[in-house]
Formats: structure tokens, sequence, C-alpha cells
């Protein structure tokens, strides 16, 4: 028997910055902050992730190419990584990510990689914590999801093995 199944996802949704309450916005000034720190020369694609720790902390990443490129990181991780090293134990409560690019202005919300997804969904499981996932571009909407279950809806948590 054939069935047609489709998936669903829930996201708030923010038109403009002025539109976010004050958290959101302190939380994507962290994240351009972060962008501060990227290497992309090779993509011109700057990417700043900014986690907010359950015990009040920020932790930024930014993305870091290499003429190798599969060797570069990604914000998002570069982000994780430092959050793992520096406080291993303590719980992520959101990941926010935001992007710029030198040859176009970023008007749409930019949306973590199947790496990433796959990594944030890692943090969340060791942590036994949904981590909040925000996104934004240089201007434009912001959304808002609950879980990276919500970007990464057929989830692999190593618990089905
Ligand atoms: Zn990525």
């Amino acid at each position: 028997m054939k069935k047609e199944l489709k998936i669903e996802s829930y996201y708030t949704c923010y038109e403009t910055i002025e539109d976010a309450p004050e958290e959101y916005k302190n939380l994507i000034a962290e994240a351009k902050q972060a962008v501060k720190g990227s290497y992309a020369p090779y993509s011109n694609f700057n990417v700043g992730a900014a986690l907010l720790l359950n015990n009040g902390k920020i932790i930024h990443g930014s993305n870091q190419e290499n003429a190798s490129y599969p060797i570069g990181f990604c914000a998002e991780r570069t982000a994780l990584s430092a959050a793992a090293s520096i406080a291993p134990s303590e719980k992520i409560k959101s990941i926010t990510i935001t992007c710029s690019c030198a040859h176009h202005p970023v008007t749409t919300p930019g949306a973590p990689c199947g790496i990433c997804r796959q990594t944030i969904l890692e943090a969340e499981t060791k942590h036994q914590q949904n981590i909040e996932v925000i996104l934004t571009g240089e201007t434009g909407a912001i959304y808002i999801f609950k879980t990276i279950k919500d970007l990464l809806p057929l989830y692999f948590d190593g618990r089905l093995l």
C-alpha cells in the first residue's frame, strides 16, 4: 500500500527586528557581533552564531574557511565546539544565527546546513533540552524554531540503534 504523507514544521516569524521581543534583539546583536570573527575569503559569505547558555553566558562562533574547502567550519559548529570545550556540562538555551555577504545584502534568514542541524540535534540529545533556533539575515524577517527537530524532522539521534 502506498501513502502520501507530509511533514509539518512550526516556527514563529517576526517580519522585522523591530517586531521582535527585546530578548531576541539582544541575541541577534550578539550573533551580528560574532559575524565579525568570520574568516571567509573564498565565499565572502560571513556567518555568526551566538549560543545562549542556561547560565546566561553567551558564546560566539563564526565560519572559518580554508583553501581546502571541506575542512572549513560553519559558525554554528565553531560555537557548539567552543561551548563543549569551555562549559561542557552547561545546557544550551538557544542558538542565534545570522549572516552577511560582501556581494549582496542578505534580506532573508540564513539556515543551518545539514551537518550543523545534526550537530545541534546532538547537543539537544546530550543535554536533554531543546535548543531554540533563531535565524535572520542582515535585515528582514526573523524565524524562531523551538527545537532543531523542526528543521530536521526525520532526525537520527542515535537512540534508534
Ligand atoms: Zn553548517
